[in-house]
C-alpha cells in the first residue's frame, strides 16, 4: 500500500512570504524539530541564493555528522540549466532538488508574455531534470506551479516528460489555492496512475481548503496506486493566505473519520512534538499563533460554557476530538516575571556566564567562553529578539557550524 510523507516548505514558501522572515539560526532549528517530528523532507531554501549558501552547507554538514537525519534536505530551484548549474557550483554537497516550471497557460502567456511556449516548457523541464541527473543529484523533484489550472493533459505530458527523464518525485502545485477537496482527489489520482510516479500536494489557502485539498491530493495519490508528499508549512504560514498548516494536516490524517483505516504515513510521526515547534516558530517570525489554531492555539482546549465544561469535565470525549497530551502540551511553563538577563547583540562575558550557567553549560576556559559570546552576539544581529535555550545549547555545541551559518559576506553584488 502507498503511504503518505511530509515534506515542510516553512523555510522555503514560508520565508518567502511578505513581512516575514527568519534569521539563519531559526532556520536550522526548524530543520532540527522537523527531524525530530518525522517529517521526510525540510524544503530547506534557495542554493541559488548568495545569502543562502553558507546556511546551506552548515546545515548538509548537520547532515553529515548525524544530527539531521533521516530528514531530506531539498532545495529549491527554477527548472532551467543555469539554475541546476548555479546551485551545485554554490552548495556542492547537496544530494536533493526541487525543480519548478509554471505550467498553467496563465502563466506561460502572463509570465513569459510570448517568450515560450509550451513546447518550450517542456524542453526546458527536461534539460534541467538532464543536468540535474548529470551531475548525480540523488532525489530529484519536479514542480508544476499552477498545476490547478493548467490543462490536464498537457499537464499529464508534463508529468510523463518529468518521469522519463529520471525525476522522482512530480509536485501538483496549487499556486493559488484555487482547488477544492473533489477536484483536487480527481487530477491526483489520475496523474499517479497514468503517470506511474510518487507525487508532491502544495496547496494554499486562499479559499480556506489548503489543509482539506492536500488530504484529498494524498487520499487520491494513494488511490491512484503512489506515494504522496504533502507539503506543509509550520503555523501554516506562507505567501498570501498562506499554506496548509502541518499540525492541521497530522491531525486530519490521524483523527479524521474512518481516514486513518485506509491512509498511512511512511514514516512515523511525532505529534508529541508539535506544541514545542509550534511556539518556536512563532516566537521565530514574531506572529502569534491564532487562539483558534487546530491542536496549538489557546482556545483549541478551551472549555467555558456551561454544558461544554461540564460534559468534559465528566469524559474529555464529550467534547474534545484528541488529548491535549498528545500535541506535547500540559507541561508547566517557566515564565520569568520578575528580573531577566537575556542575550542581545551587546551582550557582556557576566551576563553571558549567567544565562549559560543557568542552562547548565560549562567552557573549557575563558577562550571559549569568549568565542561563544561572540557567536551569540552575531546570532542577536539576525534574531532581533533574545536566543532561546536550544538555540544557546546549539551555538555550544556546535560553534564551527553556528559560525558558517552565520556568516554572510555580499560579494560581487
Ligand atoms: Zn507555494
Amino acid at each position: 500500500m502507498a503511504k503518505i510523507f511530509l515534506v515542510d516548505v516553512t523555510n522555503r514558501d514560508g520565508v518567502q512570504t511578505a513581512r516575514l522572515g527568519l534569521s539563519k539560526l531559526s532556520k536550522t532549528m526548524i530543520n532540527i524539530y522537523l527531524n525530530e517530528m518525522g517529517v521526510y523532507q525540510s524544503e530547506f531554501g534557495f542554493p541559488t541564493t548568495k545569502h543562502e549558501s553558507n546556511y546551506l552547507r552548515a546545515n548538509l554538514k548537520l547532515q553529515e555528522i548525524g544530527v539531521l537525519k533521516p530528514i531530506s534536505l531539498g532545495g529549491w530551484i527554477r527548472a532551467t540549466v543555469g539554475d541546476v548549474e548555479k546551485a551545485i557550483q554554490m552548495v556542492p554537497e547537496i544530494q536533493d532538488l526541487n525543480l519548478s516550471i509554471s505550467t498553467s497557460q496563465q502563466m506561460i502567456q502572463g509570465k513569459f508574455r510570448g517568450s515560450k511556449t509550451e513546447e518550450d516548457i517542456l524542453k526546458m523541464a527536461e534539460e534541467a531534470i538532464r543536468a540535474a541527473r548529470s551531475h548525480g543529484i540523488r532525489n530529484i523533484g519536479v514542480n508544476a506551479e499552477d498545476a490547478s489550472r493548467t490543462d490536464i493533459d498537457y499537464l499529464l505530458r508534463f508529468a510523463k516528460l518529468a518521469k522519463e527523464n529520471g525525476a522522482h518525485r512530480f509536485r501538483y502545485c496549487d499556486t493559488l489555492g484555487y482547488e477544492n477537496p473533489f477536484s483536487i482527489y480527481k487530477s491526483c489520482k489520475r496523474i499517479a496512475k497514468e503517470v506511474d510516479i510518487p507525487m508532491g500536494i502544495h496547496c494554499h489557502g486562499d479559499l480556506g481548503m489548503a489543509v482539506a485539498n492536500s488530504v484529498a491530493g494524498a487520499m487520491g495519490v494513494i488511490d491512484g496506486g503512489q506515494d504522496a508528499y504533502i507539503n506543509t508549512t509550520i503555523n501554516g504560514i506562507g505567501e498570501r493566505a498562506g499554506n496548509a498548516d502541518l499540525v492541521a494536516v497530522i491531525l486530519a490524517l490521524k483523527k479524521s473519520k474512518g481516514l486513518n483505516r485506509k491512509y498511512h504515513f511512511g514514516m512515523p510521526v511525532q505529534l508529541s512534538k508539535a506544541w514545542k515547534l509550534c511556539k518556536y516558530t512563532s516566537y521565530s517570525f514574531d506572529i502569534p499563533i491564532p487562539i483558534n489554531q487546530p491542536g496549538v492555539g489557546a482556545n483549541a482546549f478551551a472549555h467555558a460554557s456551561g454544558i461544554h465544561a461540564d460534559g468534559v469535565l465528566k469524559d474529555p470525549e464529550n467534547y474534545e476530538l484528541y488529548d491535549f497530551k498528545e500535541l506535547g502540551r500540559g507541561e508547566p511553563q517557566m515564565v520569568e516575571t520578575g528580573r531577566e538577563i537575556c542575550s542581545g547583540e551587546y551582550s557582556g562575558i557576566s551576563g553571558f556566564s549567567h544565562i549559560m550557567g543557568k542552562l547548565d553549560i560549562e567552557f573549557k576556559n575563558r577562550e571559549e567562553a569568549e568565542e561563544i559570546l561572540e557567536l551569540v552576539r552575531y546570532a542577536n544581529v539576525q534574531a532581533h529578539k533574545p536566543l532561546v535555550d536550544d538555540e544557546l545549547h546549539f551555538i555550544a555545541t556546535y560553534p564551527d557550524i553556528t559560525r558558517q551559518l552565520l556568516t554572510m559576506v555580499p560579494q560581487n553584488c
